[in-house]
C-alpha cells in the first residue's frame, strides 16, 4: 500500500481538491438538507464531484463526510446512519481516486461546544471513533480533521482517530484575523498554539483551511512554518468571504485570482495545496498548472 508520508517525503507540492459543499449546492442540495445523506440517496452526484477533482488533477480527494459524525447527523435525526454514511463516503471517493491518488476522509466539527457543556467529552469521543473507523473501512487513506476551532474537540477527534485506526491523521484549523491583526480561531487559538498542541498529540500532518481567502492562508502558513519547519503542512483556502445575494453565496476570489497567489503560498513551505468553500474544479485545474510551473523553475 502506498503511504502518504512516504509520498510527502519525496518532496514537491501535492495538489488536493476543492470544496464539496459548494458543488453539492450547485447540484441541487437544498438549504437545511443533510449533505451526507446524498452518499446513500444521490450517490451518482457525489461520485461526480470526486471525478471532477480527479479530472482537474488533484492527487488528494476528500470525502462527503464533513458533517457525518453521529453527533452532527443527529441534527437531522440520522445519527444511527453514521457508520453506513461514512463507509459509503469513503467508498465513493476511493472508486474515483483509484490506486494512484489518496483519499482524505473528512471529519468536521460537531457544532457542539465542550466548554459550554453542550455535550460530554465521552459522547463526542465515541462519535469520532465511529466516524474514523467507518472512513477507514470504506477505504480512506488518511483522516482529515478539518475546519476545527477548538483545541479540546480537535484533540478528541485526533485521539479517536489515532487510537482506533491505523491511518495517518491530518488536522486543519480555521483562523480569522482579529482587530489586532493577529490570527486566531473563533475559540481564541493562535496558529502556533494549534501547531504545538496537535503535533505534540501526534498529528501526522497539520494545516489550515477555509478562513478568508488566499492572502490570509499565506500569512497563517508563514506563522506555522516559522514555528515548525518539519511537520507536513496543508493549506486549503476558501475563495474569500461569501456575499449572500438572492439566496445564493457568491465567493469573491475566482480561479485566476487565487492561482496568482500559488507561488507565494508554495514559498511559505506548504506541502499540500487545495481549496475550501467557493473553490471548484476550475480553481484546482489552475492550481495544478501553477504548481507544476513553480516546480520547473
Ligand atoms: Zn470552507
Amino acid at each position: 500500500m502506498r503511504s502518504i508520508m512516504e509520498r510527502l517525503g519525496r518532496g514537491g507540492v501535492m495538489l488536493a481538491d476543492g470544496a464539496w459543499g459548494t458543488l453539492l449546492h450547485e447540484m441541487g442540495l437544498r438549504p437545511g438538507e443533510c449533505p451526507e445523506l446524498w452518499n446513500i440517496e444521490r450517490r451518482d452526484k457525489v461520485a461526480k464531484i470526486a471525478e471532477k477533482y480527479v479530472l482537474a488533477g488533484a492527487e488528494i480527494i476528500g470525502t462527503n463526510s464533513f458533517g457525518a459524525s453521529s453527533v452532527k447527523l443527529g441534527m437531522y435525526g440520522l445519527d444511527t446512519m453514521a457508520e453506513e454514511i461514512n463507509i459509503e463516503a469513503a467508498r465513493i471517493s476511493k472508486e474515483a481516486a483509484g490506486t494512484e491518488r489518496f483519499v482524505f476522509g473528512s471529519m468536521g466539527p460537531t457544532g457542539k461546544i465542550l466548554m459550554m457543556g453542550d455535550i460530554s467529552s465521552e459522547e463526542l469521543f465515541k462519535s469520532f471513533v465511529e466516524q474514523a473507523k467507518a472512513l477507514q473501512s470504506g477505504g480512506a487513506d488518511v483522516l482529515l480533521i478539518e475546519t476545527m476551532t477548538a483545541s479540546d474537540e480537535a484533540l478528541l477527534a485526533l485521539n479517536a482517530a489515532k487510537e482506533n485506526t491505523s491511518l495517518p491523521v491530518a488536522v486543519c484549523f480555521t483562523f480569522d484575523k482579529t482587530a489586532n491583526n493577529e490570527y486566531r480561531t473563533i475559540m481564541g487559538v493562535s496558529p502556533v498554539e494549534f501547531c504545538h498542541n496537535m503535533v505534540s498529540a501526534g498529528a501526522d500532518i497539520i494545516g489550515t483551511n477555509c478562513g478568508n481567502g488566499m492572502q490570509g492562508i499565506i500569512e497563517i502558513c508563514r506563522e506555522i512554518r516559522n514555528y515548525n519547519k518539519e511537520i507536513p503542512l496543508m493549506a486549503q483556502a476558501n475563495a474569500g468571504m461569501p456575499e449572500y445575494r438572492d439566496g445564493k453565496s457568491i465567493f469573491p476570489e475566482g480561479p485566476e485570482e487565487m492561482a496568482s497567489k500559488i507561488d507565494a503560498l508554495i514559498e511559505t513551505g506548504v506541502n499540500i495545496i487545495g481549496g475550501c468553500c467557493g473553490t471548484g474544479p476550475a480553481h484546482i485545474k489552475l492550481f495544478a498548472e501553477r504548481i507544476s510551473n513553480f516546480m520547473q523553475r
